[in-house]
Parts: C-alpha cells; structure tokens; sequence
C-alpha cells in the first residue's frame, strides 16, 4: 500500500515538474523542430530561397534521384520551367558573366558595344577577342592551330539561320532547338561566343581533332568556358557543342574550373546571385 502510494505520488512529482514554469524548455518541444528540417532539406542551403518553396517539392517529385541541392539551384535558375516559356529579358546586357539562355532573352535591337575584329574578321567583343588571341598564341606554340567559323551574330541573322534551319528539317521545333536558339536567345548576339574549328574537318570534328581536347582542358585560363557540356545537355537544352565557347572572364571560368562546375547557371546561383559565407 505505502509503495503504491510512493509511486503515485512521484508519478504526480514528475507531472508537475514538467509543466513546472521555473524548468528549462521541456524536452519535447525540441521534437518538431527536428522534424521540420528533416522534412525541409532545401532550408538548409545557403541559396533557398522561401518563395520558392512549393516549385522545390513540385520538381523534386518528378526527380526524386536528384539531391537538394540540384533541386535549389536549377529552380533558383528557372530551369524547372519548360523550354522557351517564363521568358524574361536580360536584366543587364553588361553583366559578366551573361545569362543568354531559353529563358533570358536579348532585345531584337541589341549590338554589343565595344565589337572588334577577330583575325578572321569576324566579329566579337574586345575582351572576347582579346581572350581568344591569346589563347590561339598559346595553343600556337604547342603546334595547335586553333581557328574561329562564327562569332557575333545580329538578331537578324539568328532569325534566318534559325527559320533556314527550321525548313530543311520539315519544321520539326523540337530537332532544331537542340541546336539553334531561337532570336534574341542566342549567346552570339552577346558577341562573347564563338564557335570553333582546329586543324581539320568541320564542327562536328573539332572535338577529334587535338586542339578539342585542349581547348576543353586549356580555355578557362583564358576566361573561356565549353558552354554545352556532355552533362548538362537536359539543363541547356542543347546537344554538345564542344566547339562553343563562351567569354565569362577569367574569375569566372578559374572559379568553376576549380569548383567543378560545368553549368553557368549553376555558377550564377551559387557565386553571384547568392554568395557562401567566407570560411578560411
Ligand atoms: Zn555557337
């Protein structure tokens, strides 16, 4: 009986303790906290972004391999959206690096500024060119010839290669996307891209010619990124272009040699539009 009691009576001591005011927060409200991140793993990235919240578990369902991170990022860049829609103008026609893709287009009317002559003749921004005949001395010098077959290319001129491309492959949108922008969705107008031939053969030959692989291992050091990876072919929307490189500045293309980072986009979410907190 007394031990009943004595029992009872702890029971009733432990009761009130726990809903005593004078004790530390009760264990048991740390219990949804911990929840909460489990269930919210994009939270935890220092590049969420709260508003966009509901388009991470709407793409995450129908990804579900991908990890959080992929997730953040390619939604933070707009690529869960589908191809040529939720198109916005290009903010900054200035900004370096330069988002030029689907999504972002150029105005009809836009002419790089500062355009200069290629040694082909050609047309490409100064520090473009700059970049770029220094990186054809350098290849040069290790008996690699490395030669450009397009550069800036106007609106206009996108327009009729795009609709010429269109006609001979039976108006088939989706084949030709893969391989031509549509106007004002092409990074030549940028005058930052160019597209590039080696030692023989066509295009399509580069990346079996030497100077391919060199130009994929070496042009970073010159501010150049292969803008169309293998890996990234379902985020550009484009085949491999191994011959398509792009002027993002020598900060940029060192940072994402160095990080790993293939995508531009990916860079742009992760280095510009968000930056990680300084840790040394
Ligand atoms: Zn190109």
């Amino acid at each position: 009986m007394n031990t009943a009691v004595t029992a009872a009576a702890a029971a009733a001591i432990v009761i009130a303790n726990l809903f005593a005011p004078n004790l530390p927060v009760p264990l048991n409200l740390d219990i949804p906290a911990i929840v909460a991140v489990e269930k919210n793993p994009y939270a935890q990235l220092y590049y969420y972004e709260a508003d966009k919240q509901a388009r991470y578990e709407a793409y995450q369902a129908l990804h579900a391999d991908l990890s959080a991170d992929e997730v953040v990022w390619r939604v933070n860049a707009g690529l869960d959206y589908g191809f040529y829609t939720n198109i916005e103008p290009v903010a900054d026609v200035n900004a370096l690096p330069l988002i030029v893709n689907k999504y972002h287009q150029l105005p009809a009317d836009y002419v790089p500024a500062d355009l200069a002559k290629l040694p082909s003749g050609r047309l490409a921004t100064k520090d473009t060119c700059a970049a770029f005949n220094a990186m054809a001395a350098d290849a040069r010098k290790e008996g690699l010839r490395i030669y450009d077959t397009s550069s800036y290319r106007s609106y206009a001129l996108q327009k009729r290669l795009y609709n010429g491309y269109l006609q001979r492959d039976g108006g088939n949108v989706e084949l030709v996307d893969t391989y031509s922008a549509r106007p004002g969705h092409s990074e030549h107008q940028t005058g930052r891209a160019i597209d590039l031939s080696g030692s023989f053969g066509s295009l399509n030959d580069f990346i079996r010619t030497p100077e391919g692989p060199w130009v994929n291992d070496n042009c970073y050091k010159y501010g150049f990124i292969v803008r169309y990876q293998q890996d990234i072919v379902p985020l550009t929307g484009y085949k491999y272009e191994p011959w398509h490189i792009t002027y993002v500045g020598v900060e940029v293309s060192t940072a994402m040699h160095e990080l790993g980072i293939t995508c531009l986009e990916e860079y742009v979410v992760k280095y510009i539009d968000h930056q990680p907190s300084v840790t040394v």
